[in-house]
């Protein structure tokens, strides 16, 4: 069997277009600052991603800023990037002049940038959503794609709901769009509606019956609510497509996007099956996974496939015993081609720092500046002290506790709670506020966790909703560290509101934290001090002022 192609023929090439920051933050909690969404874009860039889609602009003069300083920023090569191009930098648009030109602006500094804007095909949709008829729906393509195509080459047209559109609708709607100056035509299927041979046909029917398909690149967008997003995308690709529309670990409204290394690892395992490849960096994924994960608070479930926490894992004492003899027995891909090193190098506590750094760059963590990374080795050994064996999962998780933060307007300096089941859980919390002044407070509560978020409300002054609570064990053992992940929501007096592109409505914005540490209630503390300080930041932003469209 062979795992990884090792065949030197050049094949051709699926372009493979990520929407984690557009699509992917849409979903419900998983709000990211500018510079979160500066971290992922680049690492998206270091993976291979080919173009990235960056946001929304016209959602909120917050969301402009972001795209536009990702276009800026990371527009241009960054280093380690596998593919000899700049990422392509893409801003959405529905169909109109306002929002294409807001986009346009946004992604303009990028050297290779995209203007990316739909409209609704299907009957439900324009009879019930847009109240246009068939003939209005062609006109208003026209004219969009045509302004769009005014400011930039590279056009991308997108016919909402095409999974459950008239086919032969599409193929006159994507005609007309070819001819006004679309570049790539992508097919969604919207509500996760269609199975992989309906899908695969469609797209087949599509390339065959648009008048200049051969003109322009075909793409697919899936979603996964009935679990087949990765099998339509594949299907597609059988049938002609060369762009997959994908998020990482699949995140994205409801059930999620199509996950990016599903089908970039089935690609890459299977190429007598699939007999094209893709620009990625598969020793990219892990890392992009984790950042992804970290930044949102939407954890991976541990079955997840390629990056779930039991994706490599071999339990059953058959499976072992055939693995020990030979790994291909049962491993049908090799951990380290996703980027999980088995670590050789056990650290603990009396390992220097100059291990600790070299571990931690070894990990994909290469872009962290002096400052961050004596701070994360430092934490690291304070850790040892407490636990005998530092794994990778340990420094992933410190990494992203020290690192991976929104701007500290509060900090955490200490924490001391006692519980029980005769006493009250009592907690008294030290923080360090906005003009760095110290301010102690203490609350009751009915847990330990419950009784240090009281006491951290009455010195913040604010008493947000929390939607999720989470805690997980990094690793196996008594001594594990504890890794709290966090959804909370504003009190009503200061909701931020975002405008979901697909329904027009604006929903509330929620925000993540996360936080880890060896006790589960400094964690579940240092989460929610995380998720505070990015509503706090959000809020004082003027930019993020509710948006009224
Ligand atoms: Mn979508």
């Amino acid at each position: 069997m062979n795992r990884d192609s090792d065949v030197h023929v050049e094949k051709e090439k699926v372009l493979v277009f990520d929407t984690t920051l557009r699509d992917g933050e849409q979903s419900p909690g998983a709000t990211l600052n500018v510079e979160e969404k500066l971290d992922i874009a680049r690492q998206l860039s270091r993976l291979g991603v080919d173009i990235c889609e960056a946001g929304f602009p016209i959602a909120s003069p917050g969301d402009f800023e972001a795209v536009r300083r990702i276009a800026e920023e990371v527009g241009p090569m960054v280093e380690g990037r596998p593919s000899g191009e700049p990422m392509v930098i893409a801003g959405l648009a529905r169909a109109n002049k306002e929002d294409i030109q807001h986009a346009y602006d946004a992604v303009k500094s990028a050297p290779r940038h995209r203007i990316h804007t739909f409209l609704a095909t299907s009957d439900i949709h324009l009879q019930y959503k847009l109240k246009i008829d068939r003939e209005e729906c062609i006109d208003q393509v026209i004219e969009a794609v045509s302004f769009a195509k005014t400011m930039c080459d590279d056009v991308e047209f997108s016919p909402e709901d095409a999974g459950r559109s008239d086919p032969q609708f599409l193929v006159q709607v994507l005609g007309e769009a070819i001819k006004a100056g679309a570049t790539t035509l992508n097919i969604p299927d919207t509500v996760g509606y269609t199975t992989p041979e309906e899908f695969g046909w469609l797209i087949q029917y599509l390339i065959e019956n648009t008048p200049g398909a051969d003109n322009v690149v075909w793409s697919v967008h899936c979603h996964n609510d009935l679990g087949m997003a990765t099998a339509n995308t594949l299907a597609a690709v059988k049938n002609g497509a060369r762009q997959v529309e994908v998020t990482i670990n699949g995140i994205g409204e409801r059930a999620g996007n199509t996950s990016l290394e599903e089908v970039v690892m089935a690609i890459h395992t299977r190429p007598q099956v699939f007999d094209i490849t893709t620009n990625i960096d598969t020793s990219q994924i892990m890392l992009a996974s984790q950042m992804v994960s970290s930044f949102t608070g939407m954890l991976v479930q541990p079955n997840k496939a390629i990056v779930g926490a039991n994706a490599f894992a071999h339990e059953a004492g058959i499976h072992q015993h055939g693995m020990l003899q030979n790994e291909q027995t049962y491993e049908i891909m090799r951990p380290e081609t996703v980027g999980l090193t088995a670590s050789k190098l056990v650290l603990g506590k009396h390992s220097g720092k100059a291990a600790y750094k070299k571990r931690i760059e070894e990990l994909g963590y290469t872009d962290l500046d002096g400052a961050d990374l004596r701070q994360a080795v430092n934490r690291l050994k304070r850790v040892a002290d407490k636990k005998k064996v530092i794994t990778d999962a340990d420094i992933r998780a410190i990494v992203a506790d020290e690192i991976y933060q929104p701007p500290e307007t509060w900090k955490l300096n200490q924490i001391q709670v006692s519980c029980g089941d005769v006493a009250m859980a009592t907690a008294t919390v030290s923080l360090t506020g906005p003009d760095g002044e110290e301010i102690r407070d203490a609350a009751l509560g009915t847990g330990p966790v419950d009784a240090a978020y009281q006491a951290i409300n009455r010195i913040v002054g604010i008493s947000p909703k929390l939607v999720e609570y989470g805690i997980n064990a990094v690793t196996e053992g008594m001594d594990a560290q504890a890794e709290a992940s966090i959804r909370i929501e504003a009190d009503n007096g200061g909701a931020t509101y975002a405008l979901n592109p697909q329904t027009g409505a604006t929903f509330q914005r929620a925000y993540s934290g996360h936080g880890a540490s060896t006790d589960i209630v400094v964690a579940s503390a240092r989460a929610y001090v995380s998720a505070l300080n990015k509503l706090l930041a959000d809020r004082d932003d003027d930019a993020h002022a509710a948006v009224e469209l």
